[in-house]
């Protein structure tokens, strides 16, 4: 029994089977194939199968704010990946805007840094539960994962679903209590919080005996102990490379190369990413490409790159255990295997199903056409087609009409993420409100609805307004515990439904103190009615500049969404109702000029009117009501369609 030992090449997995830091169970499943192949036949195996040494590949999982970019941006610094004329660019991970406003890592990078002749492939997480399948491909192409704590705050309720992923993959996992240096750290306080959250998690024993280590991203420093601090990171190099697992790959055997994400370039085209399972891909090479069951095609690799610091580095060949890039294959998606003749497909990654869809329609408001850039259904339709081949978890159907699309994803987040996204990009168009996916039990015939678990941390003195918010919602409560320092953690199990809107309900409940969090459960019989909304809206009698002087009337009649000078037109929603039922308001309304005769006019004392964002506006609107998105507005209008169709409806009950 002999290794294969190149240069590259440390051991026979034989022993790494044995060695525990690198038990078999830590490799990805789709690894397992070839490994109990390789079990079965323990001379071939010894043989083939080897550890890889001078590669270790890690995701990293954080809370927003807990020092991720600034860690990442120091490992870049000392592992001396700038050279002297470069200029230094921070913030590597972090890099989309829309990520730094809501708090949330939505794709996920790769960077890489060498140390001391290993390089360490580096992968961000995205930190939202509505990102599962993005969080599966991530976890699936490493090893282990850094867990990144504030010293002080601990861990956060945001970082337990990609946590528990990464346990139950059995990836290494090596805390780093992070920024040590702030002034009431306290270390050994995140470590047992930390410990409760891996047991909590439903963690192994073994899994529970997590490594530790301190770090100070900020001053680009790490230590065993908090008070034993290096003046450099290489404590915790030496803790990657010493704990996470080394791939263990079979790098002679033909080619296997699962794609888990896209990227695109202006030049080169479709760009594919993934690790490479077993063999080595090499620029030029025929390939296969393919999933289990079906027919390959052909294709052959133009380039393929490796990540160095932030920047794709064209290299000659890629071994496996490495994660690399590939161009030239333009119709690959992810999920599938570019192989070598012989190989076989690994198994393809299974994403989650959509649980919510909106529809999304041409802008039919009268103000359409004045902001966008793109505002045809053709430009809808590119935009979304595009955004098909990356994101996986989405999913785009025909509406009613040719100007219609449903598009359905994880959660309403998921998908006001993507509007949000088109619309700084130029789009303009109307959306409808999010509704759940529904499915018929096989068994019985019964209605099933998607749940929710929701973890509200909310301090003691609002524990009751949570409960009866989800409560009314159709929520059953799971657990409430009380924490040492006044906070309380509320768990309900909830219609997908009941959830829709109520973030900014707990937030107004709470005086904006609540922290929700939401995973998805499962599917279950129908929960029954909700009432979501009681009050109708204020409607815009006719097209106008809006006055203070019909607004000062109108807000008698409710709470106001517009502010004098905006243009509004007949339609649209300009507030909330006080009361059941819609009402039309005249805000453009002026003062006959012959009634001027004093100036009381300009001191009219106006509410402040309440400016909703995105979000406020797709969990306020009921189902004949559109979301008007364009570069500049975000509007509420009366769905004109279907008032016409509630009219023959209500007709024909006559
Ligand atoms: P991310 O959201 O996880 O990527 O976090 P950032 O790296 O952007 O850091 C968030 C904030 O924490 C910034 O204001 C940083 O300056 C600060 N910060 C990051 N690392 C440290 C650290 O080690 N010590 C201290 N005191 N502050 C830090």
């Amino acid at each position: 029994m002999q290794a294969i030992a190149t240069q590259r090449v440390a051991a026979p997995v034989a022993a790494a089977q044995r060695a525990p830091t690198a038990g078999s169970a830590r490799q990805p499943r789709r690894a397992m194939s070839v490994r109990s192949k390789a079990i079965a036949e323990p001379e071939a195996a010894a043989q083939q199968l080897a550890e890889r040494d001078d590669v270790r590949n890690i995701a990293i999982i954080a809370h927003v704010d807990h020092g991720k970019t600034t860690l990442v941006d120091a490992m870049l610094a000392q592992s001396k990946v700038f050279r002297e004329n470069e200029k230094v660019e921070t913030r590597v991970m972090d890099s989309n805007d829309l990520e730094r406003e809501r708090g949330i890592t939505i794709l996920s990078k790769n960077t890489a840094v060498t140390y001391k002749d290993t390089k360490i492939n580096i992968i961000d997480t995205p930190g939202h539960a509505d990102f599962g399948g993005e969080v599966e491909r991530v976890l699936n192409m490493v090893d282990g994962v850094l867990l990144l704590v504030d010293a002080i705050e601990g861990p956060m309720p945001q970082t337990r679903f990609v946590l528990k992923k990464a346990l139950a993959l059995d990836k290494k996992v090596v805390l780093v209590v992070n920024k040590i240096d702030r002034e009431g750290a306290r270390p050994d306080w995140v470590v047992d919080t930390t410990f409760d959250l891996f047991c909590s998690l439903g963690a192994t024993d073994e899994q529970c005996e997590f490594p530790v280590i301190y770090a100070s991203g900020f001053q680009g420093i790490a230590g065993a102990e908090p008070d034993d601090m290096a003046d450099n990171l290489e404590p915790l190099f030496d803790m990657v490379i010493n704990e996470v697992p080394k791939p263990v790959v079979d790098q002679t055997a033909p080619l296997q190369m699962l794609i888990t994400n896209l990227d695109y370039d202006e030049f080169k085209g479709r760009i594919a990413l993934g690790r490479v399972n077993a063999g080595t891909i090499k620029t030029a090479q025929q390939i296969k490409i393919g999933v289990p069951g079906e027919p390959a095609r052909s294709g052959k690799v133009n380039e393929v790159f490796i990540y160095n610091n932030f920047k794709r580095t064209d290299v000659e060949s890629v071994g496996a255990g490495d994660i690399c890039a590939i161009a030239g294959l333009p119709d690959v998606g992810i999920g599938e295997t570019i192989m070598a003749d012989g190989a076989e497909p690994l198994p393809t990654i299974e994403v989650e199903e959509p649980t919510v869809r909106m529809t999304f329609n041409v802008n039919t408001s009268p103000f359409a056409g004045r902001e966008g850039k793109f505002v045809t259904s053709r430009n809808i339709k590119e935009r979304l087609d595009r955004e098909l081949e990356r994101n996986l978890a989405l999913r785009v159907e025909p509406g009613d009409t040719a100007d219609t699309f449903v598009v359905c994803g994880r959660g309403a987040l998921h998908i006001t993420i993507l509007i949000e996204n088109m619309r700084r990009e130029g789009y303009e168009f109307c959306i409808g409100p999010p509704q759940v996916i529904t499915k018929t039990d096989p068994d019985s015939g019964a209605t099933l609805e998607p749940f929710e678990e929701a973890v509200v941390e909310v301090g003691e003195e609002y524990n009751g307004a949570v409960v009866e918010l989800l409560s009314n919602r159709k929520g059953e409560m799971l657990d409430l515990m009380t924490n040492d320092k006044g906070t309380t953690t509320i768990k309900y199990k909830v219609p997908t439904r009941g959830l829709l809107g109520v973030r900014n309900a707990i937030l107004t409940a709470t005086r904006g103190t609540a922290v929700l969090n939401t995973i998805f459960d499962g599917y279950y019989p129908y929960a029954g009615d909700i009432t979501m909304r009681d009050n109708g809206s204020l409607v815009a009698f006719e097209t106008g500049q809006v006055t203070s002087y019909a607004l000062f009337s109108a807000q008698e009649r409710g709470v106001m969404f517009v502010k004098p000078g905006v243009d509004v037109y007949e339609g649209q929603v300009v507030g909330i109702h006080q009361r059941q039922g819609d009402l039309k308001v005249n805000v453009a309304k002026r003062k006959a000029a012959t009634n001027v005769r004093s100036n009381k006019d300009a001191t009219v004392v106006l509410n402040e009117p309440k400016l909703l964002s995105l979000d406020d506006c797709v969990e306020y609107i009921a189902n004949d009501e559109l979301v008007e998105v364009t570069p500049e507005s975000v509007r509420i209008l009366k769905n004109a369609k279907m008032d016409k169709k509630a009219q023959k409806q209500a007709a024909m009950k006559k």
